[in-house]
């Protein structure tokens, strides 16, 4: 479902970072281990389509990301994958509902706001549905960012650090809560830290 092959990539002037072949299955959940700089966040914008590979190629199910054209990508990844980034950005003149609808019409997909409901109810945010998300707590947004990741069922799940800020009770909700959502619409789960703490909790990992 989620393969790479002989993935490197140079940031300009910089020497290349090279990645260990991935090969995840359908509904399987990983854990990307690696200090901090040693190109987690890189490769989890490789796989997501954000960055393109100096060499080497990312393949999602059948499709090989680098021979989309850009829009088709946009709307590749739109639909097809779920990003949470460390840091969460929305657009901050939306409200939470209308940060998710945009999520679903980037993709090309119509407006479906039962399933926007449904999806921040189950994530306790639901009340926050007309909330600005600058309103929001920290925790409140990291919930609503793991909704807008889910809200098009995508078939991958890519997660950067989602607990290194967070205290050991938030870090398990959270945690739990990404398995069971990617358990939920059988999709692929990656999940990239340095936290020492999830260690144990997923049997499949990759070190960088
Ligand atoms: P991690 O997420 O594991 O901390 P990153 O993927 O962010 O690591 O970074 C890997 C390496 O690439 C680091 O040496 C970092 O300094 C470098 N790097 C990251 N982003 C950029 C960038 N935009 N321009 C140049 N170098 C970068
Ligand atoms: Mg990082």
């Amino acid at each position: 479902m989620l393969q790479t092959e002989n993935l490197k990539f140079s940031y300009t002037g910089a020497s290349a970072l090279s990645f260990p072949n991935i090969n995840c299955q359908k509904g399987e959940q990983w854990l990307l281990l690696g200090q901090s700089g040693s190109g987690k966040t890189t490769l989890l914008h490789l796989l997501g389509g954000l960055l393109s590979p100096t060499e080497g190629i990312v393949k999602v199910g059948d499709t090989i990301l680098k021979k989309l054209s850009t829009a088709e990508l946009d709307k590749f990844r739109g639909k097809h994958i779920g990003i949470i980034f460390q840091k969460a950005h929305f657009v901050r003149a939306l409200s939470v509902e209308e940060n998710l609808k945009l999520a679903q019409q980037l993709a090309g997909l119509s407006v479906n706001t039962n399933r926007i409901k449904e999806l921040l109810d189950r994530l306790n945010v639901g009340h926050k549905l007309h909330a600005k998300t600058n309103e929001l707590s920290q925790g409140e947004q990291q919930r609503v960012a793991i909704a807008r990741a889910l809200v098009n069922q995508p078939t991958i799940i890519l997660a950067d650090e989602p607990t290194s800020a967070l205290d050991d009770t938030n870090c398990e909700e959270v945690i739990q809560l990404l398995e069971e959502q990617a358990a939920a619409v059988n999709a692929t789960l990656l999940v990239v830290t340095h936290d020492g703490r999830l260690k144990e909790r997923f049997e499949k990992q990759i070190l960088l």
